[in-house]
């Protein structure tokens, strides 16, 4: 098919990432992971010293001047490697703040198109299915419970060498999914033509098979 574009939106932890990598791998997709750009743009916005994260002027001059890019599954800003630097805590948090800006939303939503456009993409994030590619043709909402999530994210963040207690992740799972789904522009919802798949007690393997079917049903 020719312009084929597959959104995977949902909350933290669902496993969006690992899903959406394998899936573009195996499809010889372009995987274009959303959530990395609206983290480097909360890393710059910090690197910069913008403390107020709703000073609307700042933010706008900060996008002028961002060159964003991949190389590989790396995110460079400014020709700068900062995919080490952006899966913090602090950085979750701050990522969940700059999204609410609407110059921010509108500057990434237009790179995010222009990567589209050409197809072939598996396109990762919160708004994928419903604000920036509605005209999808495979839509996956992919959640889970929140206990599992936060379990999934601990179990991430010790193999990065990093200890946290699992309240202290459950309650900062739960803050980011109502900053996420309560924003006002481009909220995290399921588009109303998505499939929706609870990976709460399925491997990878299992969620990548039913999107697999999913796929062959609309071709
Ligand atoms: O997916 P990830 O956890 O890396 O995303 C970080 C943050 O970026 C999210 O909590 C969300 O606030 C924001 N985001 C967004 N829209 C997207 C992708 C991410 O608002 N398409």
């Amino acid at each position: 098919m020719l312009m084929d574009i597959i959104t995977i939106d949902g909350p933290a932890g669902a496993g969006k990432s690992t899903v959406s990598k394998e899936l573009a791998r195996r499809l010889g997709y372009l995987y274009l992971d959303t959530g990395a750009m609206y983290r480097a743009v909360a890393w710059a916005a910090r690197h910069k010293g913008i403390i107020d994260i709703r000073q609307k002027e700042g933010l706008s001059g900060l996008c002028k001047d961002l060159k964003l890019e991949f190389r590989g599954n790396c995110i460079f800003l400014n020709g700068r490697d900062v995919s080490p630097l952006i899966r913090t805590p602090e950085i979750d948090r701050l990522s969940s703040a700059v999204s609410k800006v609407p110059v921010v939303r509108e500057y990434l939503t237009k790179i995010q198109r222009e990567l589209g456009s050409r197809g072939n993409i598996v396109a990762e994030g919160r708004d994928m299915g419903t604000v920036v590619f509605p005209q999808a043709a495979h839509k996956v909402f992919l959640t889970a419970s929140l206990e599992e999530r936060a379990r999934r994210r601990k179990r991430q963040l010790e193999a990065q060498g990093k200890k946290i207690r699992y309240e202290e992740v459950l309650a900062q799972i739960e803050a980011r999914d109502r900053e996420d789904s309560t924003r006002s522009i481009a909220p995290l919802r399921a588009a109303p033509d998505s499939v929706i798949i609870d990976s709460s007690h399925l491997t990878i393997e299992q969620v990548l098979e039913k999107i697999a079917m999913c796929l062959k049903e609309y071709k």
